[in-house]
């Protein structure tokens, strides 16, 4: 197995408000990871943390050879780190609240980072760009604009924007939370494909069934530390922590 992502000794606090207490994990290439837990626990947080959308108090974040370490606040010297670029070019992220940009079709919305980013010529990115929509189901809507797309058909759309940018790993925070029930299962669906062809994924979520059938790994997360990890099987069935337990109880 081959580590893609590490964490070591992740914390970041804001304020007086210590929200990540020293979180390590590595993830192997091809893994789902799953992260579940209580509202407020730091989960966000994490995800955000290793893309340096927010700079972690300390800690250090590597993805392949390239490796970020964040000094306590006193020993800081510099707050620019050159390889935070390099990092953030090999990380996708999806959130909650898709922000597709309006003005621009399905299609553009797709083209326009590798274009404008990666320089990519108009004819490749056009041709990648149909690709990632036939992958999410969205080849047939590829010249509406965002605003006429259901919240499930502009999701599965900021998933192909994602992966346009050709990323190593992608990060999924909530992304189905703020859809009715009826469109969950589209997204969900896109996000299984896209584990099947081997993504490296880690999904924040409160999807216990998709959690369960599609992560190769699922990690508890509460009070700002992994307080339980395992496969789906032992963290769903056999926690070991009671925490766990009271909280798959809560979420059934
Ligand atoms: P989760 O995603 O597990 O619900 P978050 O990572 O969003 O948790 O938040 C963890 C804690 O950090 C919460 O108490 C939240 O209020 C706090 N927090 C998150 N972002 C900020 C911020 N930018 N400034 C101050 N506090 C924050
Ligand atoms: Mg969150």
């Amino acid at each position: 197995m081959e580590p893609l992502l590490k964490i070591e000794g992740l914390s970041k606090s804001y304020h007086d408000l210590e929200v990540l207490k020293g979180v390590d994990l590595t993830v192997n290439k091809g893994e789902v990871i799953a992260i579940i837990g209580p509202s407020g626990t730091g989960k966000s947080t994490l995800l955000r943390c290793i893309n340096f959308l927010e700079e972690p108090t300390a800690g250090i974040v590597s993805i392949g050879e390239d490796k970020v370490e964040s000094l306590p606040q006193h020993k800081k010297q510099r707050t620019f780190h050159p390889d935070i670029t390099k990092l953030r070019t090999k990380v996708g992220m999806v959130f909650q609240h898709f922000n597709l940009w309006p003005h621009m079709s399905v299609l553009e919305n797709v083209m326009e980072g590798p274009t404008l980013i990666k320089k990519k010529p108009k004819a490749e990115a056009l041709e990648q760009a149909k690709y990632l929509l036939d992958l999410v189901k969205m080849g047939d809507k590829a010249d509406q604009y965002p605003l006429s797309l259901s919240g499930g058909q502009q999701q599965r759309v900021a998933i192909a924007r994602a992966l346009a940018m050709e990323p190593e790993l992608m990060l999924f925070d909530e992304v189905t939370s703020a859809l009715d029930p009826q469109l969950v299962g589209e997204v969900l669906e896109a996000m299984t494909n896209l584990a099947k062809k081997g993504m490296t994924m880690l999904v924040v979520t409160h999807e216990m069934r998709f959690a369960e059938n599609v992560a190769t790994r699922v990690i508890f997360m509460n009070e700002g530390k992994i307080a339980e990890e395992g496969t789906p099987e032992k963290v769903f069935h056999n926690p070991d922590n009671p925490a766990t337990k009271s909280f798959l109880s809560f979420s059934k």
